[in-house]
């Protein structure tokens, strides 16, 4: 399989890494990388010597989040995986099929991928950054890592896989989106935002050697593992939330598209700049 976007390979029995490999733009997502993540995911998940999958990235940061430069992709150049459709649809109808497909439903089909994830973090995580980190089983992170969720101030909610409540508690959560305020590694191992930190030179191994230990487990015990811990989440609701959730960001969408003429706030990219 050749990519573009990203990287593929086995760095160790039982291990697939697949690595986000555009870092000249600090791993900015557009369609055709997350099209080719998810292939990707596709083709570990398909591996028989594959039961543990290791979510790196290239260069300084692991991601800065959606590429904004690139709005309206062809959907047509994409396989899609899940129920929507027209994606070409004027209005709020095209622009929710399409983040509901290769935003949340990606995310999800990750989050339930039948293997152990581990998300491979350093430098910034921004915005769209988190919704490949979270959908994780596992993250390990550097001690330059930060976690960032900013959108509020182009005037959503936040991203469109909201799993903030989850991922870091309530009190935090709000705090995180009112305020855009990075989490440092130090603040996110002590709130259980990450399993561990270590020196940014270390993070590789560190990851590997976790990959290494969890694969020589049954795959099928892992499976069970992981799905029996996401079926507790289920229980209170996590998926029900995100939905909910998802739903008033396209109220925030449609929004701002009837006053500013655009789905997001363009003055919140100078509230952000002015407080990096
Ligand atoms: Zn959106």
């Amino acid at each position: 399989m050749e990519y573009e976007r990203i990287q593929y390979d086995v760095p160790a029995d039982g291990v697939a890494r697949i690595t986000l490999a555009r870092p000249e733009a600090a791993n900015a997502q557009d369609y055709l990388m997350l099209s080719e993540l998810n292939s990707a995911f596709d083709v570990a998940a398909g591996d028989d010597n594959i039961r543990v999958i290791i979510l790196a990235a290239e260069g300084r940061h692991f991601s800065s989040g959606h590429d904004l430069a690139s709005p309206n992709p062809d959907m047509g150049e994409f396989p899609t995986v899940g129920t929507q459709c027209h994606f070409d649809a004027p209005g709020a109808e095209g622009y929710m099929a399409r983040e509901a497909e290769m935003y949340l439903g990606l995310c999800w089909r990750w989050r339930n991928l039948a293997k152990p994830t581990i998300a491979q973090v350093q430098g910034k995580v921004i915005a769209g950054g988190l919704m490949l980190v979270w959908p994780m089983d596992l993250i390990v992170a550097a001690d330059d890592a930060t976690f960032s969720d900013p959108v509020v101030a182009f005037n959503v909610n936040g991203i469109e896989y909201f799993a903030h409540p989850f991922e870091a508690g309530t009190r935090l959560a709000k705090e995180m989106l009112f305020t855009g305020r990075p989490i440092g590694a130090d603040e996110l191992l002590a709130r259980g935002m990450v399993n561990r930190v270590v020196p940014r030179e270390e993070l590789e191994k560190a990851t590997l050697d976790l990959a290494s230990h969890i694969a020589m487990r049954p795959m099928f015990g892992l499976t069970l593992a992981k799905q029996s811990v996401n079926q507790a989440v289920d229980s209170m609701g996590m998926y029900s939330a995100l939905q909910a959730a998802f739903s008033l960001h396209h109220v925030g969408h449609s929004h701002n598209m009837e006053v500013h003429g655009r789905r997001i706030d363009p003055s919140g990219i100078d509230v952000i700049r002015s407080e990096a």
